[in-house]
């Protein structure tokens, strides 16, 4: 039986004065920066700016009452005022969650967390992305403010497990306002509970109010231009968690038209930032063994130590065990990681993405579409009797048709589809939040787009067709496709179809339509 809580226990809570907890991947890699009494100050920078409860903990000491003089308001200036001894301490005394703890309960709520963290990421990443639209200078600290939105959120989920949980699920699961739902079960909301804490934590007005009206479309009172970007912050940021929520993208269309943007494609080509900016430090707060980082460092470890052969989990300990043993060696991972991020994700010939990074994009996108029971559609793209086009025309004019042809593909598509090449003349998209029908109709386009387009050749116009094979994935556990390789694999096999049944055509050509409207459009 679920005790009952009052308000006042809540607020009770937030008056002790205790701290949010991190997550045990986090504290692995600030552990991993750590020689002796030094840190490495860019480790913990970069770690502190994408989490909360290091970002809180280092905030809370730099603004430590009648010490010092204004509020600090971002992580750098924490740091500078604190100094890097204090700023170790900080951020090695954050407690923490065993993230690998699997009892089924801890499952569940681990699970939540790190969603958890991972939705403040976006809002911060929108945050970002929302300050450089405007051309303001000041990005780190709407960063910072972004990331801190929900510390009420965190705070709750932190200290109230067993009754907070099943409110944060009912939510996932229906949608809808959080704060209507906190209200229903709590009778008072994470924006209030999150302002306390601001408030008892010393993080300045500025951080009460943003917190406390982050849901407020008016800002109450706050500063116009904070009001706009905290308040957008959250609608940006959660629509990569609530995509079912109808009009919500209508919303932010039109609440931030003229401002922020002036058509839904700016819109769009801000939220393909966001994805990107917040991508990047997915892979801190991840426990999963396919992310971005452990694959390149594990290929830079790969040769530093020219060991082929070692399994994933003796690599794992050879690479901690080396970061341990040699600063410098953690050093030079760190960097030929940043270059080898930079540089990995992108096919040289085409510029589009890479096989590479098409399959993590995927393997993310998949786990979220899985937990949010959200639809989405991938595409396998062959053209057609490419080898004899080779040769005739060589392979020079063939690598142009390549360039040309993922050059055209990528301008038909959203900025938010990911299109990549898979290998020699095959293409794959991925497209996200798209029912099945739009998927089968982004196939049809593409197609018909690619058949009435000509090359430059040698003095002629040259024209090549695609046979394309599509899949899609309907979200939840009750489908056939149970990893995201089943997905590209459906797509591919469809593509051999389509090449069996003639060439320059979409396969399936129709899609089964349990709901029984027809769609004869070419
Ligand atoms: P199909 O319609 O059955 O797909 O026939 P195809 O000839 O396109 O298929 P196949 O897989 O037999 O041959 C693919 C050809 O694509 C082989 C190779 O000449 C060409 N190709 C692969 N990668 C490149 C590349 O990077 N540049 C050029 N110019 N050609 C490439
Ligand atoms: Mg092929
Ligand atoms: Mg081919």
């Amino acid at each position: 039986m679920t005790k009952e809580l009052s308000v006042s226990q809540i607020l009770d809570a937030v008056n002790s004065g205790a701290g949010l907890k991190t997550l045990s991947p986090v504290m692995k890699r600030l552990a991993n920066a750590v020689s002796g009494d030094e840190i490495d100050g860019e480790i913990l920078k970069d770690t502190a700016r994408y989490d909360v409860a290091l970002s809180i903990n280092l905030l809370r000491a730099a603004n430590r009452p009648g010490q010092y003089g204004n509020p600090v308001d971002n992580i750098q200036s924490a740091i500078d005022r604190i100094g890097a001894t204090t700023a170790r301490n900080m951020a090695l005394s954050t407690e923490f969650v065993d993230m690998e703890a699997s009892t089924s309960d801890k499952k569940a709520e681990n699970e939540m967390r790190q969603l958890l963290c991972e939705r403040s990421l976006f809002i911060a990443a929108s945050a970002k992305q929302l300050v450089e639209k405007l051309g303001k200078p000041n990005n780190d600290h709407f960063h910072t403010l972004g990331l801190l939105l929900d510390i009420g959120v965190h705070f709750l989920l932190n200290n109230f497990t067993e009754q907070y949980l099943p409110i944060l699920e009912r939510w996932q699961a229906s949608g809808g306002s959080l704060i209507e739902h906190e209200y229903d079960h709590l009778g008072i909301d994470h924006t209030i509970v999150g302002q306390h804490l601001a408030h008892t934590w010393n993080l300045g007005p500025v951080f009460e109010d943003s917190i406390r009206y982050h849901h407020s479309a008016s800002g109450n009172g706050l500063d116009k231009e904070y009001a706009d970007i905290i308040y957008l912050s959250s609608l940006v940021g959660g629509v990569f968690f609530m995509t079912r929520q109808s009009g919500l993208f209508n919303n932010i269309l039109k609440y931030g038209f003229g401002k922020f943007w002036n058509d839904e494609d700016e819109l769009s080509n801000l939220l393909q930032r966001v994805a990107l900016e917040a991508d990047k430090a997915m892979f801190l707060i991840s426990t999963s063994k396919s992310n971005v980082t452990s694959i390149d460092l594990l290929r830079v470890i790969n040769t530093e130590l020219s060991r082929a052969t070692l399994s994933y989990d003796e690599m794992v300990s050879e690479l901690e065990a080396a970061m341990r043993k040699a600063e410098t060696l953690t050093q030079k991972l760190e960097d030929a990681n940043k270059q080898l991020r930079a540089a990995a994700n992108i096919d040289p010939l085409t510029k589009i993405y890479n096989r590479r990074y098409f399959e993590e994009f995927m393997e993310w996108n998949f786990q979220r579409a899985k937990r949010y029971k959200s639809t989405f559609g991938c595409l396998m793209i062959d053209i057609d009797f490419f080898k004899k086009f080779n040769d005739t025309y060589g392979h020079l004019t063939g690598d142009r048709i390549l360039q040309g042809v993922a050059e055209l593909l990528k301008n038909s598509l959203r900025t938010t589809d990911i299109l990549a090449r898979f290998g020699g003349e095959e293409f794959v998209v991925l497209l996200p939040d798209t029912n099945p029908r739009a998927v089968l109709l982004t196939a049809r386009k593409l197609r018909r787009i690619i058949e009435e387009a000509s090359f430059d050749g040698e003095g002629e116009r040259l024209k090549v067709t695609i046979s394309v094979g599509h899949s899609f994935y309907t979200g939840g556990e009750s489908t056939d496709i149970k990893t995201p390789k089943d997905l590209v694999r459906l797509a591919d096999n469809n593509v051999y179809k389509a090449k069996k049944n003639g060439r320059n055509q979409v396969w399936p050509p129709e899609i089964e339509n349990p709901a029984g409207t027809s769609d004869n459009s070419a």
